[in-house]
């Protein structure tokens, strides 16, 4: 028996053939040549893969640098390509004790032309929210994808519906033709959650389009689609966390990967904390470290891997998808200097491109911090071109449901405008009147058609970017407190079978095809009238149930009166001579002339738009 056990371990020792690792992810999966980030940091992942070396021969590319983490099924491999590389693919071999134990193909690929260069939306633009999986079913197919663990059921408001990007594709001319120019799709990344999956902020792979949206090449022809028909794609991205069921999280490339040692605690949404000079430091730690919620896991964007990773991530799909736009999720709760250095690794590579953040505060002091050219007291630089404008997004619903007086209505809007002072450059914020989280202003107005209207003028009017969301214009209502499968409602016409269709006007009723028709005559002579895009704005002070702002530009301008009145009202125009006095005047949605004399008649509850002559 010694013998044969002898035999036996002479005969393995003879042969000790080289263990194969199985290379379970590299990622990115491809690079592109000639970017400004040309050293790029691999993410690799492979059981035991850390005690082997990583080679590879391949003109104008070179291994520069391989990092360890705590956990030896991750390596971080550093490639720099430089500017002749020639696109193609790149074997990748991994060695120990001299022997070849994996072989991955990576890729290098050749840039679009002006990819640099690309200019990203502005307030030339009008941009359409989409939540994608309630916008448009285009593929009942694959409403449920084996390996996706959420099957599609519309029965249930939180539930999946189906819709995809297929869908959006089928009604890109709809959205075009309402004067939209942007279209910005909650997340469609992977979201394999047990639950909940369908909003897309619970991403479980950062690399991979959800397939039940439709695949990575889909969301490409999408965005190729749109831009040929004058949209351009602005891609959700979300820094902060990640769902629960992500693949790092049975695996974790390090211990500090995860905020709070990886188990939940959650954040407690204190966004002050991160510029108030007497917050206490527990508070502002957890505020950042905290979660969301149990689902989805808080990344320590401090790892420099997990930094790198999110950088070349955001990189990647522009690049890869041909974005215009970037719209970054819940902004403040990522690490404070790590925004800053992923908003400058985008705009190093892409000077002209756009990214709005999420900072959901009343606050205009807390908003502006975020904003590039802002000189903050905390020392944080900022990078971020734009940020979504929360405070006048609850200043407009506040305006429009309150009773008007001296303190109230048109003036609260007014004064928050006022703020724009602490703004580097409050032209490029993004305004809008709700969106995916928040309750339709319909609803807040309690289905009231001609204050959603007046809404919808100033949204289309004032400075800024608009953001309209879907559904609004066939006056999609849902509930006046915040439930979110509700407000996410199916868009009429995106199902076969739907008894009304927003896209062909089939089955609407006069209100829907009222505020429908408005929409497009706001935003489509929104989209022909650039005073509306670079005008300078001047406002009035509320009187009287009317808030008057002018949009100019020394030559020309663009009156906007705002009426709130229960009644008709007689608009007194000596205020305005600086802006009218010798000039004509045209309704700005019928083209017909408007007599200018010592006052202007304001139909009830409306928004009279002038352009002046
Ligand atoms: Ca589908």
């Amino acid at each position: 028996m010694r013998t044969i056990l002898c035999t036996l371990v002479l005969l393995l020792g003879m042969s000790t053939p080289a263990r194969a690792i199985d290379i379970e992810r590299v990622e990115p999966a491809n690079w592109w040549v000639g970017m400004r980030h040309n050293r790029v940091e691999l993410l690799v992942h492979g059981k035991g893969i850390a005690t082997s070396t990583p080679q590879l021969t391949r003109a104008g590319v070179a291994i520069v640098d391989v990092q360890k983490t705590d956990n030896p099924n991750y390596l971080f491999v550093t490639v720099e390509i430089s500017a002749d590389a020639m696109p193609g693919s790149v074997a990748i071999e991994f060695v120990e004790a001299g022997k070849v134990v994996a072989t991955h193909p990576w890729r290098l690929d050749a840039r679009e032309p002006g990819s640099a260069q690309r200019r990203g939306f502005d307030a030339r633009d009008a941009i359409y929210l989409v939540t994608p999986d309630r916008f448009a079913n285009g593929d009942p197919a694959n409403d449920s994808v084996p390996g996706m663990t959420e099957t599609a059921n519309r029965a249930n408001p939180n539930g999946r519906h189906g819709g995809d990007i297929a869908g959006i594709r089928k009604h890109l001319d709809y959205l075009a033709g309402m004067g939209f120019t942007q279209l910005w799709p909650t997340p469609m990344l992977e979201n394999n959650q047990p639950q909940y999956s369908y909003h897309g902020y619970a991403i479980t792979d950062l690399y991979r389009t959800d397939p039940r949206m439709g695949s990575n090449e889909d969301f490409r022809a999408l965005s190729q689609e749109a831009k040929a028909k004058g949209v351009g794609i602005v891609m959700d991205v979300v820094l902060n966390h990640i769902g629960s069921r992500h693949w790092w999280m049975r695996d974790l490339p390090a211990k500090d990967w995860i905020n709070n040692g990886a188990k939940f605690a959650p954040t407690n949404h204190r966004r002050t904390t991160i510029q108030d000079p007497h917050a206490a430091p527990a508070d502002r730690e957890a505020f950042t470290n905290g979660w969301f919620v149990d689902a989805m896991p808080d990344l320590n964007q401090r790892n420099p891997h997990l930094a790198r990773y999110l950088i070349q991530n955001t990189l990647w799909w522009i690049e890869y998808a041909g974005l215009s736009g970037i719209r970054e999720d819940t902004f403040g709760y990522a690490d404070t200097q790590f925004l800053g250095d992923w908003a400058k690794a985008v705009l190093d590579e892409y000077p002209d491109f756009a990214m709005v953040g999420e900072e959901w505060s009343i606050n205009p002091a807390v908003v502006a911090h975020w904003q590039r050219g802002k000189q903050n007291a905390s020392g944080h630089v900022p990078h971020m071109p734009s940020m979504m404008d929360f405070p006048v997004h609850i200043a407009l619903r506040n305006a429009l449901v309150q009773p008007e007086g001296a303190e109230t209505g048109w003036v609260g809007l007014y004064e928050m405008l006022a703020n724009d002072f602490v703004y580097p450059d409050p032209d490029a914020l993004v305004v809008f009147a709700e969106n995916h989280d928040t309750p339709r202003l319909f609803a807040h107005l309690d289905g009231d058609l001609a204050a959603w209207k007046l809404g919808m003028a100033y949204l289309a009017t004032v400075r800024g970017t608009p953001q309209f969301y879907y559904g609004s214009e066939v006056l999609l209502r849902g509930p006046k407190e915040r439930n979110d499968g509700q407000l996410r409602a199916d868009m009429p016409g995106g199902w076969t079978g739907d008894a009304a269709d927003a896209f062909t006007g089939t089955g609407l009723n006069a209100a829907q095809r009222e505020a429908q028709d408005y929409t497009r005559a706001l935003f489509d002579w929104r989209k022909r009238t650039p005073l509306l895009h670079t005008g300078k704005l001047t406002h009035f002070a509320p009187l009287d149930g009317v808030y008057v702002y002018f949009r100019h530009d020394g030559a020309k301008a663009v009156m906007v009166a705002l009426n709130r009145n229960a009644g008709a009202t007689s608009l007194p125009l000596d205020r305005f001579d600086a802006f009218l006095r010798g000039h004509g005047a045209r309704d700005a949605l019928t083209g017909k002339p408007v007599a200018l004399g010592d006052s202007l008649r304001l139909p009830t509850m409306a928004a009279t738009l002038l352009e002046i002559e």
